[in-house]
């Protein structure tokens, strides 16, 4: 199996030099469909996209360009963005500021909100997942995610990123009603990508949200899913044998993720390597960063979705900056269903219907409703209290 590995150069061809490398067009007919599958978590009503965090205009580009060289004319861009009114996000808040609107004009491409169906129930062990028919029925799909960690899976790339193509119940039914990592190697079993690409132009720490990005400056292409992720993990200084969902799909197709069976072209790994950190505890760590005290908010686990934690994050990043330095006795906010009220918290908030379902005794306790639970609910609550504490 082999995985290119590039240094990536602006306007010097790095993705073609790639795609020779590991002959990543191979099956490719110009009357083909091609649908290229970016990351684009979440879209920003102003200023650029967060590098690290996107997939960045730059490699689709560059991915476009090729196609279109070697002749092919029926491209898409498919993606299915966390949908969350309250904040405006949205595939077409996210497919603007990620600039492939721009592109997509520019180079006379389709988009495709995965969002809008149609979509294909498929079967996972008695639980119906429903896939986008873009995805799973194009001609050449080029999965397309960027090189970033991940807080509970360790990585999040070509296999992860396949959760775009879900709609939004089965997106919640991966963290819920199957075990998440064991959702995504499912997943990757079932959805036939053709080319993955993973953008490495930024790396993402202590992702996936956040904005500890390093410029990187890398490629890794290849026809072999399994291998291509392998090779990201390890440029992110992760060992693919520690990763669950790579292991698990290894196991399920009688592969192996021992590094040494993939054969890299280009760059030497090690020259490549640029560890970055993946564990975090994140709602703790906005708190540390605006020297507020006496607020604790633990880690939600497997169970939260992507698009309620993505809401949360900036609830409780907003309140943080808003409270820089401020000095509180005994708040805990509650998120998700895993964590569990401390016996010493004075004062709970119980951030969405996953954790007021675990802790349904607790008759003081802030409760903000919702699935997702309301950013605006969750930040004036906390308001409120700053304000009380304050009086
Ligand atoms: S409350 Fe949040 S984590 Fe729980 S099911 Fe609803 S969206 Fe998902």
């Amino acid at each position: 199996m082999s995985v290119a590995l590039v240094r990536y150069q602006e306007s010097s061809g790095s993705f073609k030099k790639a795609v020779e490398l590991c002959n990543g067009f191979a099956g490719l007919r110009c009357d083909h469909k091609v649908v290229i599958k970016p990351n684009l978590l979440a879209g920003r009503r102003k200023g650029p996209p967060v590098q690290g965090t996107t997939t960045s205009a730059a490699a689709i580009e560059e991915i476009v360009e090729a196609l279109q060289e070697f002749g092919c004319h029926k491209i898409a861009i498919g993606e299915g963005s966390p949908v969350l009114p309250e904040m405006g996000f949205s595939t077409p808040l996210s497919f603007r500021s990620a600039g492939m609107v721009d592109l997509a004009s520019r180079r006379g491409i389709e988009l495709i909100d995965f969002n809008e169906g149609p979509h294909e129930p498929v079967e996972f062990e008695g639980i119906t997942i429903r896939i986008s028919q873009h995805a799973l029925h194009a001609d050449f799909l080029i999965n397309a995610p960027v090189l970033k960690t991940h807080v509970l899976t360790k990585v999040s790339l070509g296999f992860k990123n396949l959760k775009g193509c879900l709609d939004g119940n089965s997106k919640r039914k991966c963290h819920d009603n199957l075990e998440l990592e064991h959702a995504i190697s499912m997943l990757a079993t079932r959805v036939q990508t053709h080319l993955t690409v993973i953008d490495g132009i930024y790396g993402l720490q202590k992702g996936p949200m956040g904005f500890d990005y390093h410029r990187l400056d890398t490629l890794i292409v290849g026809k072999d899913a399994l291998s291509v992720d392998m090779v990201g993990a390890a440029v992110l200084g992760v060992d693919p044998t520690s990763v669950i969902h790579l292991q698990e799909y290894a196991r399920r197709n009688g592969r192996t993720v021992d590094l040494s069976a993939v054969d890299i072209r280009g760059e030497k790994l090690a020259d490549m390597v640029h560890p970055l950190e993946w564990l975090h505890e994140w709602p703790q760590d906005l708190f540390r960063a605006q020297a507020v005290e006496g607020v604790r908010a633990d880690l939600p686990g497997y169970s939260n979705c992507c698009g309620c934690s993505l809401q949360l994050y900036l609830a409780l990043d907003k309140f943080a900056r808003d409270n820089a330095g401020a000095k509180f006795d005994g708040v805990e906010i509650l998120i998700g269903k895993e964590p569990v009220a401390k016996s010493e918290s004075k004062q709970l908030f119980l951030a969405g219907k996953c954790p007021m379902s675990t802790h349904r005794h607790f008759k003081d306790a802030i409760k903000v409703k919702g699935c997702p639970p309301s950013y605006a609910e969750l930040y004036q609550a906390l308001m409120e209290h700053a304000k009380r504490v304050e009086s």
